[in-house]
């Protein structure tokens, strides 16, 4: 018999991530009938606890990866920004409009009002917004110092005023971005995404107009001209990223270059981050980036969301977000693994385990509090066999008391899971949801000696990290965070509330993005879901080109991403230097470097029609220097791979 999925919603919802879920054949987790640990995927809206990363089994994932708010909030993004603009440079790092976190920083928001000023740049606006705030409220634009009154921490961030303009209506770009593993970096970005207009036509004399000048659809779907047919907006303010493009071709609009740039606004914004993120590949995130585009065709990185909304407001929402929430649960590589969690509550009589109030109870201590044990402890497991190494059970006597009660049920269960799984290796399971496979399996079976546990302390340890340990032991990743705590208070823009608020259990052979959800009866799998869709290459001068569409292994067995699954694009790494950059400790220079490169030869692009032979071997080496690593150019309908692309500028 087929395993069954369990998702488990936070407070009820978003309700089409339930129906998404529903449809492919997953249950709900049911809290009276299940086990606490009973499910596969745990989704919500704000962040998890410090102790939801500890506690995380080999069959379960979460929807947000710890410590993301550096890019998440309005005050942090800037602040982080503006630190890479002062190590990176102005020039690299000049796509968010510039911000003053007040009140912090009010004098120097001062200086450079006044300066502006008497340069004689008269016509600057300026827009402030609550840093705790998110969909539209509390914002306003002024001109005038006077004019700028708050009361609470806001940042003042310089006004796009020359927004891009379709029949006269301002719109922003809500661009998908999942980060499947902050450790070695992996992105991808959705091919659908939205376009959201204001809902009356800009005007820069009217500043108080909020359906002027602001797009988010939880201010605009009150406007008075919401419902009305505007010119070539149409009705309501909202378009799919499918039409926008089709919009730029009846332009046209050379859009290679815009594409690119917002590629690099996601890579760069990133990276703010990502050395600081700690380790959890039992994670994945969706951020919903929004990018305002100006007269001169520049895209301005307005703000990052945490939680972007998933409600369907109209038609537009309905085919871009029920596609790309598939598309992220085939991205989240659901194998036999995961059936795990069905197999150990069969064994387990699917009954809950009894708890004796009166009586001392055994509780074993799983899977990540062993980082904090002393050395000695540590030293002494090196001489135990693989598998207790990596699921230690280290047994302490504790009576119970009645806050513990939780807390030693699953403690208890966890350890029956791991008596009644002691078929299977664990290190294999996570060697296989890390898809590391041949030698690098082999390496992560090895027990862990103390420099093996050294070289999994992230970005922060000054050891040689190992990428395999980093991605074969998933639960033992958050010892990362040490000291570092989560707060879980803290405040990030998620407007997920805009209107509402038969398995095999050996885990031996490598598992590949093709392999859809377990329970594959009676699916109704989208046409893109079931497999990666091929890429449709554009037909001329460009042959058809066998691409990976599952991760593989390069030739010096790094592993690689898939290059597409459904409608998500790679777009980091994207090629061989980028992919060696981020597999140990994040290289940000050599990443930065290239994508100045990439860059700069699609820029050059028009210029340059012919290339010889030598040069365009070079390219083609550039781009897909390892064997069967290439990328997909994020950004066009049909995506071309990048190497074709830059064979062809
Ligand atoms: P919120 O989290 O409240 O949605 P945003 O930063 O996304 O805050 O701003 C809301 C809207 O205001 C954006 O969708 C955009 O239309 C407009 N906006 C925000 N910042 C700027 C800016 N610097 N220049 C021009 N328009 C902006």
């Amino acid at each position: 018999m087929a395993a069954t999925l369990v998702f488990r919603l936070h407070d009820r919802g978003p309700e089409l991530v339930r129906e998404v879920l529903l449809e492919r054949g997953w249950e709900e987790y049911d809290e009276g009938q299940r086990e606490e640990e009973d499910w596969n995927l745990y989704w919500r809206g704000s962040a998890f606890r410090n102790s939801e990363y500890y506690n995380l089994l080999p069959w379960q994932r979460l929807n947000h990866h710890p410590k993301t708010v550096g890019i998440t909030r309005k005050d942090c993004l800037a602040r982080n920004l503006r630190r890479m603009r002062a190590t990176f440079g102005s020039a690299l790092y000049d796509f968010s409009p510039t911000a003053f976190i007040l009140p912090n920083d009010f004098t120097r928001f001062l200086a450079e009002y006044n300066n502006l000023r008497l340069t004689g740049e008269l016509s600057v606006y300026w827009i402030c917004k609550p840093v705790d705030l998110s969909r539209g409220r509390g914002i306003f634009i002024f001109e005038n110092m006077k004019d700028l009154v708050y009361d609470s921490s806001v940042i003042v961030q310089r006004y796009i005023s020359n927004p891009l303009l379709i029949s006269g209506y301002k719109f922003d770009l809500r661009i998908y971005v999942c980060v499947k593993s902050f450790h070695p970096l992996t992105v991808y970005i959705h091919q659908e995404g939205l376009v959201r207009f204001s809902t009356e036509k800009y005007n820069l004399s009217s500043l108080q107009n909020l359906y002027a000048h602001l797009t988010n659809t939880s201010i605009n779907k009150f406007g008075p001209f919401y419902k009305s047919e505007k010119e070539r907006v149409g009705q309501g303010c909202k378009w799919t990223m499918s039409k926008f493009r089709h919009f730029l071709h009846s332009q046209g609009m050379n859009e290679l270059l815009l594409w690119q740039k917002i590629n690099n606004i996601v890579t760069l914004t990133l990276l703010t981050i990502a050395p600081s993120v700690p380790s959890c590949p039992n994670c994945v995130e969706l951020f919903g980036f929004d990018i305002l585009i100006d007269v001169m065709f520049k895209p301005w990185l307005l703000e990052v969301n945490y939680s972007p909304a998933l409600t369907l407001d109209c038609q537009a929402d309905i085919t871009v977000k029920k596609g790309l929430i598939s598309d992220l649960i085939d991205l989240m590589n659901y194998t036999s693994i995961d059936s795990l969690r069905e197999r150990a509550y069969q064994r387990q009589g699917c009954k809950p385990l009894c708890f004796h109030a009166n009586q001392p109870t055994y509780v074993s201590i799983p899977l990540l509090s062993n980082f904090k044990e002393p050395n000695i402890q540590k030293k002494r497991r090196g001489s135990q066999s693989p598998q207790t190494q990596t699921l230690p059970l280290l047994k302490t006597l504790r009576q119970p008391d009645k806050t513990s009660q939780r807390k030693s049920r699953h403690h208890a269960f966890v350890s029956g899971c791991q008596r009644h799984l002691n078929l299977v290796d664990f290190n294999k399971i996570y060697a296989a949801r890390g898809r590391i496979i041949n030698s690098n399996t082999a390496a992560a079976t090895k027990p862990h000696t103390d420099k093996n546990l050294n070289l999994i302390l992230g970005p922060h340890s000054s050891t040689n990290m190992s990428a395999v340990n980093r991605q074969t032991c998933p639960a033992l990743a958050p010892c990362l965070m040490g000291n570092r705590s989560l707060d879980v208070s803290e405040l990030t823009n998620h407007d997920d509330t805009e209107t509402e608020t038969e398995t095999q259990a050996s885990a031996e052979t490598d598992v590949s993005s093709s392999i859809p959800d377990i329970p594959q009866r009676g699916l109704r799998f989208r046409s893109s879901a079931a497999s990666c869709k091929l890429p449709n290459i554009h037909s001329g001068r460009l042959r058809p080109v066998k691409i990976p569409l599952d991760g593989n292994t390069a030739s010096n067995r790094q592993h690689i991403p898939p290059v597409r699954v459904g409608g998500f694009i790679r777009t980091f790494p994207f090629n061989t230097a980028t992919l060696k950059a981020s597999r140990h400790t994040l290289d940000v220079k050599i990443i930065i470097q290239e994508l100045h490169k990439l860059t700069g030869q699609l820029a050059a692009g028009q210029s340059v029609k012919k290339k010889s032979r030598s040069e365009e071997e070079k390219a083609k080496k550039d781009t897909d220097g390892e064997e069967g690593f290439d990328s997909l150019f994020w950004g066009p309908k049909d995506p071309p791979l990048l190497s074709q692309c830059l064979k062809q500028v």
